[in-house]
């Protein structure tokens, strides 16, 4: 199982929903089995009591689950069909832990975030990404999962902490990191300041940036790719640009031509990703 983490920061609604959608789209067309679960780090059982004002529209999944509408995206996108299990919040988590304590599963020990709140949400996720979501009933081989709101959010903290306890645990090589940044133009000049402050707190909470793609209005200018490169340390490979689209279908196309997939390849060595009985 290979675990391809989507996080942003700067600021949120920049498309790490429609991002993660194109990796795993990506990743499918190699004909690798992928599956989704998107993190929303609120306190609401499920986005169903939500304001669509606010939030957007509430997305219903076959099983009934209310749920963020970038599940919606997955499914489109993959063609598989989620349930209520595969998004994630901070209340359902809690409400898993609390129904436990109730029931005296940690008689006797103080029940804190660390670790009892992580090592709940890496059960989950180990639990939920092994889950099949296509006609073959065999379980995926990658597992998208998207960070909801931004990298330093006191929200995200118990999920950041559980993902990097959960990249240790599977191994570096079998855990890529993509981070959304957004980079503003400013009287006509593209901002990389924002960037390398969001990629210096993501570095910070324990998470290596394995791809950054950077959001603008427009395509970014190869000097400024190749200065947040450097700034950031990584390869210029490992820097993308997503612009504004008239559809956002045209956004796994525009990553496709910068070479996500040989990055994703790469980095996940998916080359060495031994393929279930129906693929071989
Ligand atoms: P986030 O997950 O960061 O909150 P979303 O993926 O939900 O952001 O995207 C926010 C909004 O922007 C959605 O309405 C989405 O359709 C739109 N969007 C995302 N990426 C693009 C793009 N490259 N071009 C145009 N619209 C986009």
């Amino acid at each position: 199982m290979r675990t391809v983490l989507v996080s942003g920061g700067v600021i949120s609604g920049i498309g790490k929903g429609i991002i993660a959608s194109s990796a795993g789209l990506l990743l499918k067309t190699t004909g690798l089995r992928v599956t989704a679960i998107k993190i929303d780090p609120y306190l609401n059982i499920d986005a169903g009591t939500l304001g669509p004002l606010e939030h957007g529209e509430c997305f219903v999944l076959a099983d009934g689950g209310e749920c963020d509408l970038d599940l919606g995206n997955y499914e489109r996108y993959l063609g598989i069909q989620l349930t209520n299990e595969s998004n994630i919040t901070t209340g359902k988590i809690y409400n898993l832990v609390l129904q436990r304590e109730r029931k005296g599963d940690f008689l006797g020990k103080t029940v804190q975030v660390v670790p009892h709140i992580t090592d709940a949400i890496q059960d989950h996720i180990e639990r939920v990404s092994k889950i099949p979501v296509d006609d073959s009933g065999l379980p995926p081989d990658v597992c998208i999962i998207e960070l909801g709101g931004t990298v330093g959010d006191i929200e995200s903290m118990p999920f950041i902490e559980a993902l990097v306890q959960y990249r240790h645990k599977v191994g570096k090589d079998n855990f890529f990191c993509i981070n959304v940044t957004y980079v503003p133009v400013i009287h006509g000049e593209e901002k990389t300041k924002p960037t390398q402050h969001a990629i210096k707190q993501v570095r910070s909470a324990g998470l290596t940036p394995d791809l950054i793609a950077c959001r603008c209005e427009h395509k970014i200018e190869e000097a400024t790719l190749q200065k947040i490169a450097r700034s950031c340390q990584v390869d210029y490979e490992q820097v993308m640009t997503v612009w504004d689209m008239e559809t956002i279908y045209q956004v796994p196309l525009i990553l496709n031509e910068q070479g996500l997939l040989d990055v994703l390849t790469r980095g996940l060595r998916l080359d060495k990703l031994e393929l279930a009985p129906s693929m071989v």
